[in-house]
This record gives structure tokens, sequence and C-alpha cells, in this order.
């Protein structure tokens, strides 16, 4: 079971296969594996203890970022995700932590939660996609229906109040066209975030 594993210079963290969406891109369709790992299917979800002793096996003179991200959303785990920062920033103030999440946490756990973030995580970095809400329903297939591209929009204006860099992704060309990415990044500016152009990975 692969709970933490390396990317360039981050160490990632999987603790769910849980997602709230059903992208028409996601990874997730496409093998069992990213980034060189094996198998991102989770046999069972890890507990907290088991997640902060697979992070304590890194050496982190080598690395200075944590990205919770794997291969589901991560905030289906908010508490854990949560406590796990936590724990981490208590041993290592600089060390940085990101989330890369769908946005859609105060949907997931029926609460707002972007408050809850403050003074454990770094950065936001949230799946925009597009600036048309229909095209988020089709694409996103989000089980909230339409009340999801909004929640997304919500919490992630929340997060620009308490997470000191909040940054909102689009895939590039050809994907996203050059027109359709400047208007997320007004989408994206107007709620204090940064837009982010993923690179388009086939
Ligand atoms: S939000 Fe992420 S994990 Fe969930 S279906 Fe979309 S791409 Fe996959």
């Amino acid at each position: 079971m692969t709970i933490t594993y390396q990317v360039k210079n981050s160490i990632y963290v999987n603790i769910t296969n849980r997602c709230p969406c059903a992208c028409t891109f996601c990874l997730r369709t496409h093998g069992p594996g990213v980034f060189g790992s094996d198998s991102l299917w989770l046999d069972r979800e890890p507990t907290t203890d088991e997640i902060a002793e697979s992070l304590a096996t890194w050496d982190y003179t080598r690395f200075r970022e944590v990205v919770f991200c794997g291969y589901g959303e991560p905030t289906e785990r908010l508490d854990a995700l949560l406590a796990v920062a936590e724990h981490l920033k208590m041993r290592d103030a600089s060390l940085r932590i990101r989330v890369n999440t769908n946005g859609l946490s105060d949907l997931v756990n029926g609460r707002p939660t972007a408050g809850m973030f403050a003074n454990k995580v770094d950065c936001l970095s949230i799946s925009l996609n597009t600036d048309d809400p229909d095209e988020y329903l089709a694409v996103c297939r989000p089980r909230f229906g339409k009340a999801a591209y909004p929640a997304m929009l919500k919490f992630a204006k929340e997060a620009t109040a308490v997470v000191p860099e909040v940054v909102m992704t689009v895939v590039g060309e050809p994907v996203t066209d050059s027109g359709k990415q400047a208007r997320c990044r007004v989408v994206a500016e107007s709620l204090g975030a940064r837009l982010r152009i993923r690179p388009y990975e086939r």
C-alpha cells in the first residue's frame, strides 16, 4: 500500500481513494499508479498514525514540501489530513504543506471548512477547470450536481483569507484555449487566488 511517494522534490501523501467527482480526465481511470508509484489504490485507508509513520521515513533535508494529493480527494478525510498537517508543522514549522483539492470540502464535510486550514497548510491548489458551471458539471461530474461549482468558488474565496497561497488550476492547450484561460484567470483573481495553467498530459 503506497501512502507516501516522491515526486521530484516533494513527498506526496495518499490518504484516500474516495472522491465526490468522476472527472472525465481523472488519472485514476488510466492505470494503477502515477509518478512512478506502483499503485495508489489503497487496500484500506491508512490511519493517522500510519500516515505519520510513513511520512517519518523520508529525509526532510532533501525534501522541503509535503503534498496531500493521492488517488482521491484528500478532504474526504479532512480530520486526518489536518491532524497530520498539524503534526508536521509542530515538528518543523518551515516545512511547506500543500493540499491538492477539488475544492468541494464544504459539501463533502457538510460545513464551512476553509478556516480549518489556517496555520496548518501553506498552499491550497484548487482545480478550477473551467469558468463555465455547465461545463464543470459535464466534465467533473460531481455527485453534488449544480451546487458544486459555486461551493468550490466560495471555498476558494474563504481560503484566501487564511491560507498564504491559494492557487486555482486549469489544464493548458489544447484542453483550455487561451480565451478560456483568460476568463479563468479573471475568476481566480476575483476570488483573491492565482491561476496556474497545468501542462496537458496525454
Ligand atoms: S477530483 Fe481529482 S481524484 Fe476526483 S475524479 Fe476528479 S481528477 Fe479524479
